[in-house]
């Protein structure tokens, strides 16, 4: 018996060894990711590839993850590696952004991708919200098409997010990936001051807080508060020191209160820690307003019952 006890202490003493990979790194803050991708439209990237950069020429780091199993895999420890406690997860596949939410229960606000108006229609997204598949709607990504956030055709989706009162995540920025119909020109975040006028309510963010629309962005910030920002790509894939001066500007424009942490994680999940870390080494932040842009801001945003940390 004595041996036969000896033998189960030890099996929970090798499944407690091991517990700590799937555990959360409980010792750091919480953060929330407000910008994950489970999948993205077809764009070529292959397995092994470095990660995206501007301007070129530029040498991306890291290797492209070889499927999506990989992807989830290695973003979920990520996310437990940084005590990621929630993220906002955008998928083109609705069967894939189930598995992750499968995979990791409470974690994700699942939210569709639309990269062209009318795919999927509100009509089918008004079912999926009904039957609490989704929770957010974006990105809408629909300038990779050429399509500004002011077109008609997308006035169907701010109405449903506003109706049903979700967070909404688009691109209007003024980068993007090399896709021959994407236009700068349609990422002026003054494209979006229709939408706001016409939705005073609509919880709307920003990607890559508009970069480098920055008069632009300040100006839609200052004018409607609803509109938040997320920091997406530009936390890695310019150079940091672009980075840092934009992200100075928006701060010291005083829009510390509405700037979120986003990795917009693609196939590279090592670049979740690269982002976090460019919040965390910023010499102009206060550990308040880096702890404001790594959560609370994201938490006052998606309107989580607690706020820890
Ligand atoms: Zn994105």
């Amino acid at each position: 018996m004595r041996s036969l006890i000896r033998g189960f202490v030890a099996v929970v003493a090798i499944a407690v060894c091991q517990a700590p990979a799937t555990v959360p790194a409980r010792e750091r803050p919480p953060i929330i990711d407000m910008h994950l991708h489970a999948d993205l439209p077809p764009h070529d990237v292959t397995a092994g590839d470095p990660a995206l950069c501007r301007p070129e020429p530029c040498q991306g780091d890291g290797r492209a993850t070889a499927n999506h199993a990989e992807t989830l895999q290695k973003t979920l420890e990520a996310m437990d590696r940084h005590n990621i406690v929630k993220a906002f997860l955008s998928g083109v596949d609705p069967a894939i952004v189930q598995q992750w939410v499968d995979a990791a229960p409470g974690r994700f606000i699942a939210a569709p991708f639309i990269l062209q108006p009318g795919r999927p229609d509100p009509q089918t997204l008004r079912r999926a919200y009904a039957a609490g598949r989704f929770g957010g709607l974006g990105e809408i990504a629909t300038q990779l098409a050429g399509v500004p956030p002011n077109d008609p055709a997308l006035e169907p989706y701010f109405a449903l997010a506003a109706e049903i009162d979700v967070p909404v995540l688009v691109h209007t920025a003024g980068i993007g990936p090399y896709l021959p119909s994407f236009r700068s020109a349609a990422g002026s975040p003054l494209l979006l001051e229709d939408v706001l006028v016409r939705h005073p309510k609509l919880r709307l963010f920003v990607e890559n807080a508009g970069y480098p629309y920055q008069g632009e962005m300040i100006a839609m910030m200052y004018q409607y508060p609803q509109l938040h920002a997320d920091v997406s790509t530009i936390s890695w894939v310019i150079p940091r020191t672009a980075f840092y001066d934009y992200l100075e500007a928006l701060v010291q424009a005083g829009l510390g209160k509405r700037l979120m942490f986003g990795s917009d994680q693609m196939r590279w999940p090592e670049k979740i820690g690269d982002g976090i870390e460019a919040i965390e080494q910023a010499p102009f932040l206060t550990e308040e307003q880096k702890r404001d842009i790594l959560y609370h801001n994201a938490a006052r945003f998606l309107r989580l019952e607690q706020e820890p940390g």
